[in-house]
């Protein structure tokens, strides 16, 4: 923490030095004049409306799952080159992952939005039932082709806006590598990308526009593969001969399943069976499962470790097999920037929710009457900003691995209202609206906010002043940030590499054409909406 605080007044010396040199700073302006510098910003995002729906739809019609996003990642890339960003490739020897730079001096504001896919989630856009494009392929079930589109579109806006006004800065764009396995941020922290960065705005989809700041919600965790080894022997001829590493996982879980009734309320512990072993008459040698050890707070997340690492030694102490772990992803538990925060909560503000067509209600509705929910139809009311929640209240929940970003500079994330209220989340009904008109109005209407709290920072010294204060005396007081990476650990960039060469064939047919097709939707030949 002692080097954060060096590095941050540091920052704060440089940010302070060249807006001096700079030409403009908010201090050169009266409020109104601001004000239609916001205005201005608003609209030259709209004309950028037709680009974001191109985007949208082409990474949409990728489809990629975590570590193999390399056609989305070759995608922005080559965009972001042709709009005069510097692009450094395999950031953090991540093959998928870039750090793309424009502009030059301080403030350096980096936008980050993840890009991976959820499996088995194919599905034909804006059709109201299950509808796989390509059956069992991967797809957007989590609305991660929208984020890079909502940074692309504000960062071209602000540089344009920049140059003419000869503001200068810095616009770095990353892109989240493999959230869904948590697999990616906290090595870009480990490998120095955050140093010198005076904020970082994230976004995300949401179905509402807004944000928050401080924590105490959700979890981190650590992501862990167990194998277990054994001795193969026929499974009826000789089975005393055999020790079985399926019968280790088996247990693993039983113990883990036991001892969760004395848990936390906060934790969540889920697994999936990787290796099972290969068929019944030949005792498994080896067998592996895969836990996501998720809770609250740090020591909390290290003690459940020791917890998974304790039942592992039992299930093999049982049956006779050793065991090994690899560690294929972690994430704190995110704490967000107040100043930020409510900086980018006015810009909401203005900027408001879309306006919904009857197209996208209709929609919206026959999504919910589809899977049981209230039909509600989609945001019209904007969501309030939250602020730090008592951690005792805590009940747990998901984790993103911006948390560990968020523990190195000052964070928030935005969330734009692009997809439908009430769906489960990584399932296919979270992919019906992600290449439709309501995917495409949250995005504008997330960029908008995304590049005004851009100009915000841009201009303003004394709120990156106020968020570095708010990050050194607030958010790290009582907590400062130790990574679950041991030195040891290696990103899992083989993950889901299987998959994606199983179904990436088929799926190439479905890719998005813009020179052909208006929109994703016209491409695959489907009436808007389509529904029961
Ligand atoms: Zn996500």
């Amino acid at each position: 923490m002692r080097i954060k605080k060096l590095l941050a007044v540091g920052t704060l010396g440089f940010a302070a030095t060249s807006l001096v040199q700079s030409n403009l700073s908010a201090a050169d302006f009266t409020p109104t004049q601001i004000d239609a510098m916001k205005q201005q910003i608003i609209e030259a995002v709209d004309t950028r409306a037709k680009q974001a729906q191109v985007m949208n739809d082409m990474i949409f019609s990728f489809g990629e799952l975590g570590f193999q996003e390399f056609e989305t990642s070759a995608y922005i890339t080559n965009l972001l080159l042709e709009n005069g960003f510097e692009v450094a490739q395999g950031m953090a020897g991540i093959p998928t992952a870039w750090m793309a730079t424009w502009g030059s001096g301080e403030p350096v504001i980096a936008l980050g939005s993840d890009i991976d896919g959820i499996p088995k989630a194919s599905q034909k856009p804006g059709v109201g039932y299950r509808d796989p494009i390509i059956e069992g392929a991967p797809g957007h079930g989590e609305g991660h082709n929208s984020g890079q589109v909502v940074n692309i579109i504000a960062a071209l806006t602000l540089r344009d806006f920049m140059l003419e006004n000869d503001i200068k800065g810095t616009i770095k764009i990353w892109p989240g590598v493999a959230e869904e396995q948590l697999g990616t941020k906290a090595y870009y922290v480990r490998e120095g990308y955050f140093e010198g960065v005076d904020a970082v705005l994230f976004s995300h989809v949401a179905n509402n526009l807004g944000t928050a700041w401080g924590g105490g919600r959700g979890n981190g965790l650590v992501s862990v593969q167990y194998d277990f080894e054994g001795e193969s022997a026929h499974s009826a001829g000789a089975p005393w001969r055999g020790r079985s590493a399926a019968d280790a996982i088996e247990l693993m879980n039983i113990g883990m399943n036991y001892r969760r009734e004395h848990l936390r309320l906060s934790q969540r512990i889920h697994s999936v069976v990787v290796d099972g072993g290969d068929q019944p008459n030949v005792v498994p040698s080896k067998a592996s499962i895969w836990y996501f050890l998720r809770e609250a707070d740090y020591p909390a997340i290290k003690s459940l470790w020791e917890i998974g690492d304790a039942m592992a030694e039992g299930a093999s102490l049982m049956t006779n097999t050793t065991w090994s772990s690899t560690v294929l992803g972690t994430a704190w538990p995110g704490h967000f920037n107040r100043p930020i925060a409510e900086s980018a909560y006015a810009n909401a503000q203005r900027v408001g929710l879309p306006d919904w067509s009857d197209a996208d209600l209709t929609l919206a509705k026959a999504v919910q009457a589809e899977i049981g929910v209230p039909e509600e139809g989609l945001a019209t009311e904007l969501s309030e900003l939250r602020g730090q929640a008592n951690p005792e209240d805590n009940t747990g929940g998901g984790s993103d691995d911006i948390g560990d970003i968020s523990w190195n500079v000052p964070t928030i994330v935005l969330r734009y209202p692009s997809n439908i209220p009430n769906l489960p989340g990584h399932n296919w009904v979270n992919s019906i609206a992600m290449a439709t008109p309501i995917a495409h109005k949250g995005i504008v209407a997330g960029a908008k906010v995304q590049a005004l709290t851009l100009f915000d920072l841009m201009i303003n010294p004394e709120l990156i002043e106020s968020a570095w204060d708010y990050f050194n005396n607030v958010q790290n007081a009582n907590e400062n940030y130790v990574p679950l990476l041991r030195p040891e650990d290696q990103p899992a960039i083989q993950l889901n590499e299987e998959i994606m060469a199983k179904f990436r064939p088929q799926m190439r047919e479905y890719y998005y054409d813009p020179e052909r097709y208006d929109t994703y939707l016209d491409q695959l030949g489907i009436t808007y909406p389509t529904v029961r």
